[in-house]
C-alpha cells in the first residue's frame, strides 16, 4: 500500500497546467488572468470637463461675483465626443459638456450653475473656479505603463470594466478545466427514476459533478455506464474530445464485475493502487488517449468517492487551472468533542462538523455519521474531514486533531475571524 501523501504527490507530478489562451473580455469573466496587465494608455485619455458648463481662462473671471459678473464671449460649443483645435483667447470661453476635451487655452471649467445660463453669444460668470477646477486631468486615474492587474487575479465585473476602460479587448486567461464525470455500475439509475429490484440512484455522478464545479471546473456529467468493459472504453474514448480530466467511480475493487479496472488495466497507462486510507483505499490514476488526458478512477462507495475527490482530484483540477499554491483545502487543528476508533496503518478521514469552541477563539470538531463509506447522511451534515494519522487507532474526546476544511467550514471559520 502507498501512503496518501505519496499518491497525491505522484498524481500532481503528472498534471501540467493548461496553457493560457486569449479571450475576449466577457468570455474572460470569472477566469484567472495569465498575464500582468499594463495600462496601454492613460485614463482619462485627455483633459476633460467634469461638469456641463463653460471652459474658461481662469484669469478672465478672477474677482467676478453676483454684483459684478465677468462677461465672456462664447466662441465654441464642445459636446462630448468632439474635439477642437481652436484655442480659447482672452475674454473668450467655450460651452462644454461633461466628458468633452478641454480646449487649448482654457484652464478651468465654470459649471453652468455659476453663470446666467446657456448662451450663444455672451455669458455672465458670477463665481470663480479654482485653478484647474472641474477639469479631469489626463492620467489622473491610471497612467500608461502602470500595472493594473496581476497574474492570477480572478476577473470579476470591476476588473473586466477596468480592462475595457483602458481599451483592452483580449486578455490571456487560464481556461477552466473541463472535467468529464462517469459513473459505472449496472445497479445505477438516474435520480427521478423509480429504482427497480437491486437498483439504486447514481449519487456519485452528482456529488462529483457538483464538487468539480466547486473546484472551478466546467463539468460534463456522462450518465451511468453499465458494467461492460467495451462500453466503458467506448464511452471514455467518445468523451476525450471535451475532457481535460476524466473521473470515473466504481469498479475498481476486487469484485467479479469491477470493469473499470479490467478495461483500463489493458491500456497500460493507468495504475491501480491500494492507498493506505479509510475511506477510499482502491485508487486508480493514469492517462488515456493520444493527448494523454489524466483519468482518476475513484472507488464506488459514495463517501470514498467524495473524499478521494476532495483529496486528489480537486488539487489536480486546480493545478490544471494554473494555481501553484493553494491547491489543497486548508487544514487546521481542532479539539475533538467525542472519541472514535480508527484503523491502524491507514489514514482515516472521518466526517466532522467544525466550529467555534465557546468564546476562547478555539476551534472544536464534532464527529458526525459513522465510519461506513456508504453513509451519505453524515457526509451531508459534515463541513470538514478529521484526518487521523496512520499509526493512531483511537481519538479520545479532548484530543487535538487535524481537520481538513471543506468549503462551508472555511466560511464558518472566516466569519469567526479564525483564519
Ligand atoms: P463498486 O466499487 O463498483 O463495487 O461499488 C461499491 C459500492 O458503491 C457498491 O455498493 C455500489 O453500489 C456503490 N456505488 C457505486 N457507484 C455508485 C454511484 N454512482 N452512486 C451510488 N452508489 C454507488
Ligand atoms: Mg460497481
Amino acid at each position: 500500500m502507498r501512503s496518501v501523501d505519496d499518491h497525491l504527490a505522484s498524481v500532481l507530478a503528472r498534471i501540467q497546467p493548461l496553457p493560457p489562451f486569449e479571450q475576449h473580455l466577457l468570455d474572460a469573466h470569472g477566469h484567472r488572468l495569465a498575464e500582468d496587465v499594463v495600462a496601454p494608455r492613460d485614463v482619462p485619455l485627455f483633459d476633460n470637463s467634469a461638469m456641463d458648463g463653460y471652459a474658461v481662462r481662469r484669469i478672465d473671471v478672477v474677482g467676478a461675483d453676483q454684483e459684478s459678473p465677468a462677461v465672456l464671449t462664447v466662441t465654441q460649443d464642445i459636446p462630448a465626443g468632439t474635439a477642437t483645435e481652436a484655442e480659447i483667447g482672452p475674454g473668450e470661453c467655450a460651452r462644454i459638456m461633461t466628458g468633452a476635451p478641454v480646449p487649448r487655452g482654457a484652464d478651468a471649467i465654470v459649471p453652468v450653475e455659476w453663470t446666467d445660463g446657456w448662451s450663444e453669444g455672451t455669458v455672465r460668470v458670477h463665481r470663480v473656479p479654482e485653478h484647474g477646477g472641474h477639469v479631469r486631468h489626463m492620467g489622473e486615474d491610471i497612467q500608461r505603463g502602470q500595472t493594473l492587474l496581476t497574474v492570477g487575479t480572478v476577473l470579476g465585473a470591476r476588473q473586466i470594466g477596468l480592462l475595457a476602460a483602458v481599451g483592452r479587448d483580449l486578455v490571456a486567461v487560464r481556461p477552466s478545466p473541463r472535467v468529464v464525470v462517469i459513473s459505472t455500475g449496472s445497479e445505477l439509475v438516474e435520480p427521478g427514476v423509480e429504482p427497480g429490484p437491486g437498483q439504486i440512484p447514481d449519487a456519485n455522478g452528482y456529488t462529483l459533478s457538483a464538487a468539480a464545479r466547486e473546484a472551478g471546473a466546467i463539468v460534463y456529467r456522462v450518465g451511468v455506464v453499465a458494467d461492460d468493459p467495451k462500453l466503458l472504453l467506448d464511452t471514455i474514448e467518445d468523451q476525450l474530445v471535451r475532457a481535460d480530466l476524466v473521473v470515473t467511480t466504481g469498479g475498481v475493487s476486487v469484485g467479479a464485475y469491477d470493469v473499470v479496472k479490467e478495461a483500463l488495466s489493458g491500456l497500460g497507462t493507468v495504475e491501480f493502487d491500494r492507498v493506505a486510507m479509510q475511506p477510499g483505499m482502491p485508487q486508480g490514476f493514469g492517462v488515456v488517449g493520444p493527448d494523454e488526458i489524466p483519468i482518476f478512477t475513484l472507488p464506488g462507495n459514495p463517501v470514498s468517492a467524495y473524499v478521494s475527490f476532495e483529496l486528489f482530484v480537486r488539487p489536480a483540477i486546480r493545478k490544471l487551472a494554473g494555481y501553484e499554491d493553494d491547491l489543497h483545502h486548508p487544514v487546521v487543528d481542532a479539539i475533538c468533542t467525542a472519541g472514535f476508533g480508527s484503523p491502524g496503518g491507514r489514514r482515516q478521514f472521518a466526517r466532522g462538523v467544525v466550529g467555534p469552541a465557546g468564546s476562547g477563539g478555539r476551534i472544536e470538531v464534532r464527529p458526525v455519521g459513522g465510519a461506513g463509506s456508504h453513509l451519505m447522511g453524515g457526509l451531508a451534515q459534515a463541513n470538514c474531514l478529521i484526518s487521523v494519522p496512520e499509526e493512531q487507532t483511537r481519538v479520545q474526546a479532548g484530543d487535538l486533531v487535524s481537520v481538513v476544511l471543506l468549503d462551508e467550514a472555511r466560511e464558518v471559520l472566516a466569519m469567526m475571524g479564525e483564519r
